[in-house]
């Protein structure tokens, strides 16, 4: 123990300590050097207890925040809530460039700063440009970048996937994680989603799509109509290629998907338990990815969470965008479901939070789990069910 001491080395003991996939035994203690590398995990008999810093909260690993768009981050209170998902897109079009580059910068590193601050260790990031690249550089998380690409149009498959491999050589050759990811069902053709997700296999590398979001996709697909119409007239984009498959959104593109491929489906707001059979039947590596606050800003509703667990989808956690959110935090995601469906066990919730999303981004050999030898940042988790903040240990 003299040996740990000189070290700087800490003995942690909680209330609970979450391990990023159960709460463990009430005498566990958590040994810590000053990097913040876990050294052993042991019990209190092993460890003298003056030496023993005890916390009468929650004590988890760092957060993964699987679903954010760092690019958006100066588009804050700029877009009107609860508008539907074509107005906020349409509102995203319009405002995304009306911002000078060192704007831009500063919000992108300032929102950076917040997620380090709210204990968020790993991120999942979806870009179009490549704006985001100096700060994910300069930053102490861990990002993997989704480049996301546009196309409902099958025949534009081939050129737009090429102009994606091109940005994508800009993030590997900055030695940033990256990898292709379609933008939704309603805007890449099953041609395009094929494509980039035979390429993320290629890569061993995870993809995530927006999924049904909006009532209106669902419609768009059954029966080209509903609210994706007005949005394909607004920006004078035709789509007479594009037939009614008679089936909701995930059922039509989830057989194009390449199986091996770790897949985000992210929002879910929408999703019916038949659609959840359907994709699970076709597609074992499925993740489901719960962005709450972005749920609530932009259409005013949620995700029926009892409904995805209960038929057993892996879950994760995204804060989506500081565009359709008023902060970066995971803990305020999992507040706001413990406020509207209070039966959610928070042990879901960290799970997802944690070392769910590091499985589905291939990094759980760092993060998400709290274990020797691992540095995968330690959160403590204060206050009561649906007000519970959160501050870093390490
Ligand atoms: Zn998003």
């Amino acid at each position: 123990m003299n040996k740990f001491l000189n070290l700087g080395m800490r003995f942690i003991s909680a209330k609970q300590i979450f391990s990023g996939k159960e709460f463990l035994s009430a005498n566990t203690i958590l040994v810590v050097n000053g990097n913040g590398l876990i050294e052993d995990i042991t019990t209190k008999e092993n460890v003298e207890s003056s030496n023993i810093e005890h916390f009468e909260d929650i004590i988890a690993p760092g957060f993964i925040n699987t679903h954010c768009h760092l690019e958006l981050s100066h588009l804050k209170n700029i877009i009107k809530q609860h508008t539907g998902i074509v107005d906020f897109g349409l509102g995203v079009m319009k405002h995304r460039d009306e911002f000078s580059i060192e704007l831009q910068q500063e919000a992108m590193q300032l929102a950076d700063k917040e997620m380090q601050t709210q204990g968020i260790v790993a991120v999942g990031d979806i870009s179009n440009t490549n704006v985001s690249i100096i700060t994910k550089q300069e930053s102490n998380l861990y990002y993997h970048t989704f480049v996301e690409l546009i196309a409902l149009n099958p025949e534009r498959a081939n050129l737009v996937f090429d102009t994606g491999k091109q940005l994508l050589s800009e993030y590997s050759t900055a030695q940033l994680s990256a990898s292709l990811a379609p933008h939704a069902p309603y805007s890449a053709s099953l041609e395009l989603i094929k494509k980039i997700t035979d390429d993320c296999q290629q890569l061993n590398k995870a993809t995530s799509i927006h999924n049904q979001e909006s009532k209106a996709e669902n419609e768009f697909f059954n029966s080209k109509s509903g609210d994706y119409l007005r949005l394909y007239e607004t920006i004078k984009v035709p789509i007479d290629y594009f037939k009614a498959t008679e089936k909701s959104s995930l059922q039509t593109i989830i057989s194009s998907f390449n199986e091996k491929v770790n897949t985000l489906l992210v929002h879910n707001t929408f999703t019916s338990k038949e659609d959840i059979e359907i994709a699970k039947t076709t597609h074992q590596q499925l993740y489901w990815c719960l962005c709450p606050n972005a749920n609530l800003y932009i259409e005013n509703t949620l995700p029926d969470i009892h409904l995805l667990d209960s038929n057993k989808c892996a879950l994760t956690i995204g804060t989506d965008s500081l565009a359709s959110n008023s902060g970066l935090s995971i803990i305020n995601e999992i507040n706001t479901i413990l406020k509207h469906q209070p039966n959610t066990s928070l042990e879901l919730l960290l799970n997802a939070a944690t070392h769910k999303g590091a499985k589905f981004l291939g990094i759980e050999n760092q993060f998400g789990l709290l274990e020797k030898n691992k540095k995968c940042g330690i959160n403590l988790i204060e206050g009561q069910s649906g007000n519970y903040s959160v501050k870093k240990l390490a």
